[in-house]
């Protein structure tokens, strides 16, 4: 086998002594910078060669400098060694090099990291284990193999160093890979102009990998990350258009322009009914994020004390929490649990006084003016007090009924999307069959994970993660065909029966 350089690039000199760099003078002056590993990829001035270097006079010692042709291979890469990278990562800048940068227009299939601590630089590999990275001084000899970073793999930078990236296994044509156009008319001004700029203040979703060090450093500063889970919108809801149309008039608009309800009444409490796993949890959760009001769920048995007098201190309790923290969204699941209709058995008689907790609590709560509202849900409206359902206490009643045919394809484009699935797939020919097994919502968004499962199994990738021959570059041959999802549906519809 034969080890042969792919970055032809030109290596600059460094001084014996160590210098902070200084991103104003490297721009005015030409001079050579004196960072270890300016020649990268070759070419004599590239617009990604300008482009890395800059990305390098940005790094600190909380932010990591990413070169990728292939960010899903990189962000996984990221996540499996993230806590191996002792320095938090607060910021990413991410340059991405595309088959147009390249010369032979070959695609580059090689990624890695760049961090900072203190003075000195780490590479970190973030391609798979074929590609290796090669870090040398350009003295040295090439063909060993002690100056190639294994994927995953960090590696101090030392002075004189220049990174590249190597085939170890070459084609027998010997062709670079690691080519650029040549340079034109560039002139970078900064890092952040021209490299996209992750930050795990601003959007921390936006940076998946989150070390130890990242969390502490973000909790222990005045900035702090989000801890919120996924912010359910009524975008996340399909075929239930009406009733979140309801929503908006009773809650979402009174809660955001309070001085248009000032003299009227509000229904400050709604009961959604219907078949379950239709969407009645999933109305409570957008509707909280809508509204921008704290959110509270909770299941009626939990009100179900032993002790007696429990049950009605904790509705007390949490009524008056949500009057404290208006705006606030009481969701009770369950609602029937606590809620059943006074029937004069010794059973009734602990959800008797359960129940004229609620109706009191709910009476002073519409008579108050703080924005805050309940949300009761329900499989069974039959079983609910009536004094419960009366105008005044939970008042306004809504269906969240089995989707239709139009709902399906809804909810199947929510769940559907972002999922890598084929372009002949047919919605119409999914949403018939989901309707004539009575589909209801979450078993739409189970369709889509066996849909998944099925394409797996399908294409042999199950097989290649048990034998460890699965390659991250996979990832791209993994599609769900129409199949896949007609299997899914006999299998969860068996599972109705
Ligand atoms: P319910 O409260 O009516 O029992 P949920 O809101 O908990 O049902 O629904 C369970 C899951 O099913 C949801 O988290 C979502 O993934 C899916 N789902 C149900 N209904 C819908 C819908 N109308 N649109 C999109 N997803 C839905």
């Amino acid at each position: 086998m034969r080890i042969t350089p792919i970055s032809a690039g030109r290596v600059y000199r460094v001084p014996a002594r160590r210098q902070e760099v200084n991103s104003k003078s490297i721009r005015n002056s030409t001079e050579i910078p004196n960072i270890a590993f300016y020649g990268l990829f070759g070419c004599k001035k590239p617009d990604v060669t300008e482009k890395f270097r800059y990305g390098l006079e940005a790094l600190d010692d909380k932010s990591m400098l990413i070169v990728t042709s292939d960010e899903t291979v990189s962000n996984l890469m990221l996540n499996k060694v993230v806590e191996n990278i002792d320095v938090p990562i607060l910021k990413t800048y991410t340059l991405k090099v595309g088959e147009k940068d390249l010369i032979n227009r070959e695609k580059l299939e090689a990624n890695f990291g760049i961090y900072k601590k203190n003075y000195d630089y780490y590479v970190i590999n973030l391609s798979e284990w074929i590609w290796n990275l090669e870090v040398r001084n350009p003295k040295e000899t090439l063909n060993t193999k002690q100056h190639f970073v294994k994927s995953g793999e960090i590696k101090k930078l030392n002075y004189g160093e220049y990174i590249g990236t190597g085939e170890l296994h070459l084609d027998t044509h010997g062709k670079y890979k690691f080519m650029f156009n040549p340079p034109y008319s560039y002139n970078p001004t900064n890092a952040e102009g021209y490299l996209e700029v992750r930050s795990a203040v601003s959007t921390p979703e936006g940076l998946q990998s989150l070390n130890r060090q990242t969390i502490s450093a973000l909790t222990a500063g005045e900035k702090k990350v989000s801890n919120k889970q996924k912010e359910f919108t009524f975008w996340d809801i399909g075929g239930l258009g009406n009733i979140i149309e309801e929503l908006r008039k009773s809650i979402i608009r009174p809660i955001n322009y309070p001085m248009v309800y000032k003299n009227i009444r509000l229904n400050k409490g709604i009961m959604l009914y219907g078949p379950p796993r239709c969407g009645k949890t999933l109305l409570g959760k957008a509707i909280a994020n809508e509204a921008d009001a704290e959110f509270r769920y909770v299941n009626a048995n939990e009100f179900k004390y032993s002790e007696v007098g429990g049950s009605e201190k904790s509705v007390r309790n949490i009524f008056k929490q949500a009057e404290d923290k208006a705006p606030f969204i009481l969701f009770i699941d369950e609602f029937d649990a606590i809620g059943k209709k006074r029937d004069g058995s010794s059973n009734a008689r602990f959800d008797d006084s359960v129940v004229n907790q609620f109706l009191g609590c709910m009476s002073d709560l519409e008579k108050s003016n703080a924005m805050a509202f309940v949300i009761a849900a329900t499989n069974r409206l039959d079983l609910i007090d009536p004094a419960l359902l009366a105008s005044g206490r939970f008042g306004l009643h809504l269906e969240v009924p089995m989707p239709n045919l139009e709902g399906l394809k809804e909810i199947y484009d929510i769940h559907a999307k972002g999922q890598p699935i084929e372009d002949s797939v047919s919605k119409d020919e999914l949403a018939k069959t989901m309707l004539e097994n009575k589909f209801n919502g979450s078993d739409v968004a189970e369709m889509v994970t066996l849909g998944y499962y099925n394409a797996l199994e399908r294409l042999g990738i199950n097989r290649k993660m048990d034998n460890k021959t699965f390659m991250l570059s996979d990832l791209k041959k993994i599609k769900i065909a129409q199949e896949d999802f007609t299997q899914a549906i006999a299998k969860i519809a068996k599972q109705k029966l």
